[in-house]
């Protein structure tokens, strides 16, 4: 059994797992009686356990009942300080909830500012117990416009706020084509930027090589987006039949980040408030438009546009709703899981990272009590998350798996 000598910086402990089951995330047929195993890091091996090289240094992890997939991907998520908790503990949630990449982003304070590139930077280097992998700096945005962040307006002073958030270190730029549900004057109905504004935001990020995700409800703000070449949309609410025939098209990624309009995330919002009524009436038109947009063969990411409201949601558990609620609008579970996993690597262009459970990618690994193939709503119950790998180290043990936490010197309760 491993003992805890391995610290967070130390060597990579070595690991070959044997599981019940193993979903390899690519859509590809589960694996019954798997194995992986895990090197330096990475996915050295992943198939059927007859089929393992054998390695006589590896720890062998017991996780004969568990079924083991990809470790989650939430590809819209607020690196916020939320409530008491601040942004560095809520990350920490999201990986014990099996979360092992968040793509993070902080409009929602005014002054918010570029600070989650120094905790990306700190996870990375293993300081830090965390999952924000790509982080955005400030939002660009327009004046009176959605979310808080980089306020800027015409194309050159556009082009300059996006080079600002490249030399300060963001890995995408997010932006807003039309208002939100929290924005006064017409919320998600209003436009923000014109095409001309947006095309040069587009332009600008991807001449520097990084991806552009597009905060947008409802046309024109949707079109001109897509127009512009942006690689995701998200939320969506009121997508059209021409969105979807050119998202389609273009093949960009569509995160509809359902949870915003859930059920639960309305009762959160006072009964007969302006923003209550209007989260109830996109509802239906969203789940609506996704199963349109699945069928026209959108490609499909997810995000759970977390945390969700400090009295509404637990921490971190905002992305692994978002998957059942997915599968409740009409997703099946594989294709769901697969979105949550290879689709949104796929979204950001690090699918060659992670994604997926192959050979070579980073060993981010989940294993489960239950078989979310069968019932997705098993990701929902933190209890049943038993191990969480993060580049082939174990970041969050179940007390029954406790002997394998790579930790050593801190408790793996949640
Ligand atoms: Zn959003």
């Amino acid at each position: 059994m491993y003992s805890s000598s391995a610290s967070q910086t130390g060597p990579f402990p070595r690991y070959l797992i044997r599981a019940r089951r193993l979903i390899p995330g690519t859509g590809a047929a589960a694996i019954e009686s798997a194995a992986l195993l895990v090197q330096d890091g990475r996915i050295r091996f992943a198939g059927p356990a007859a089929q393992a090289p054998a390695d006589p240094h590896a720890i062998e992890v017991d996780a004969s009942a568990l079924t083991v997939m990809p470790g989650l991907i939430d590809g819209h998520s607020g690196l916020v300080n939320w409530g008491a908790l601040p942004a560095v503990s809520l990350l920490r949630a999201y990986l014990q909830h099996g979360v092992t990449t968040a793509v993070a982003f902080d409009g929602h304070r005014p002054g918010a500012n570029a600070e989650g590139i120094p905790l990306r930077d700190a996870i990375e280097q293993g300081k830090l117990r965390g999952c924000a992998r790509l982080v955005v700096g400030k939002v660009v945005k327009c004046t009176h416009g959605h979310n808080e962040g980089r306020i800027a307006d015409g194309p050159w002073e556009i082009r300059r706020a996006v080079r600002e958030m490249v030399q300060a270190g963001a890995d995408f730029i997010k932006t807003a084509a039309t208002g939100g549900f929290w924005c006064k004057n017409g919320g998600i109905h209003r436009p923000n930027y014109t095409q001309e504004e947006l095309s040069a935001l587009v332009d600008e990020a991807h001449s520097w090589g990084l991806r552009v995700g597009v905060n947008a409800h409802t046309q024109p703000g949707l079109g001109r987006a897509i127009e512009a070449g942006a690689d995701i949309i998200y939320h969506g609410c009121l997508i059209d039949p021409s969105a979807i025939e050119r998202m389609a098209a273009r093949s960009t990624w569509f995160i509809p980040a359902l949870r915003v309009t859930s059920t639960r995330n309305v009762a959160t919002w006072p009964e007969g408030s302006e923003i209550r009524a209007r989260l109830e009436a996109a509802a239906g038109p969203q789940r609506t438009g996704l199963r349109a947009a699945v069928r026209a063969g959108v490609p499909i990411a997810m995000g759970s546009a977390g945390p969700g409201a400090v009295n509404g949601w637990l921490p971190g558990a905002a992305p692994v709703f978002e998957l059942g609620e997915m599968v409740e609008s009409g997703l099946t579970s594989p294709v769901a899981i697969r979105a949550a996993t290879l689709g949104t690597a796929g979204a950001y262009r690090i699918d060659h990272r992670v994604g997926s459970l192959e050979a070579g990618k980073e060993a981010d690994i989940l294993c489960l009590r239950g078989d979310p193939l069968d019932d997705p709503t098993v990701l929902r119950d933190q209890r049943r998350v038993a191990l969480v790998f993060q580049k082939g180290r174990v970041e969050y043990a179940h007390p029954e798996y406790r002997d394998y936490f790579s930790g050593g010197d801190e408790s793996s309760r949640v």
